[in-house]
């Protein structure tokens, strides 16, 4: 598919560059794509034609921003599009309840224990010191026996985690 912006008219090139940008890998989880995660929040054409993409990016100083960044870049000029403009919104902060369905499903299948619920906290907050406390599930064997073995995984998004029914360890995405 080559985007053109001489034979469609602001709508239909809007739709067709928010496929392309929606189906840009993340760099950290590569079964999900840009949209599944949340990250993308929104895509516009201006009149003169310039692209701009609007992403909030997962975890706060996550290093995957910048190659965010450029795959999207190289995605929309690989259809091209020429003039693209990354931005970057920070508020509202990203939320893992932003991931979808299908990015859920995703990532269960990858064998990586999707994030549950978020509790969201209004008023004062308490300070817990406990650990983490999670509900979490084995994508392999389903057991929601499991034990935290890492608070950090492979990534900051990610803790390790390990069945005790099945014994295999496995990723869970954090809940924020
Ligand atoms: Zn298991």
């Amino acid at each position: 598919m080559s985007v053109s912006a001489g034979t469609l008219d602001r709508q239909q090139l809007r739709q067709q560059v928010r496929g392309v940008a929606a189906a840009v890998a993340d760099p950290e989880l590569p079964m999900l794509t840009l949209a599944d995660l949340g990250v993308l929040r929104d895509v516009e054409v201006e009149p003169h034609g310039q692209v701009v993409v609007t992403i909030t990016p997962t975890y706060s100083g996550c290093p995957a921003m910048a190659t965010m960044r450029d795959d999207l870049v190289h995605a929309l000029h690989d259809h091209g599009v020429r003039d693209v403009e990354v931005r970057v919104r920070l508020h509202p902060a990203w939320s893992s309840a932003w991931i979808s369905d299908r990015g859920r499903r995703a990532l269960a299948e990858a064998g990586i224990s999707p994030p549950g619920p978020v509790r969201r906290v209004s008023g004062p907050i308490a300070i817990d010191l406990s650990p983490t406390r999670r509900e979490v599930r084995c994508p392999r064997c389903g057991s929601g026996r499991a034990e935290l073995t890492s608070e950090f995984g492979a990534t900051a998004c990610k803790a390790l985690y390990r069945c005790l029914e099945c014994l295999e360890p496995f990723d869970h995405v954090k809940e924020i």
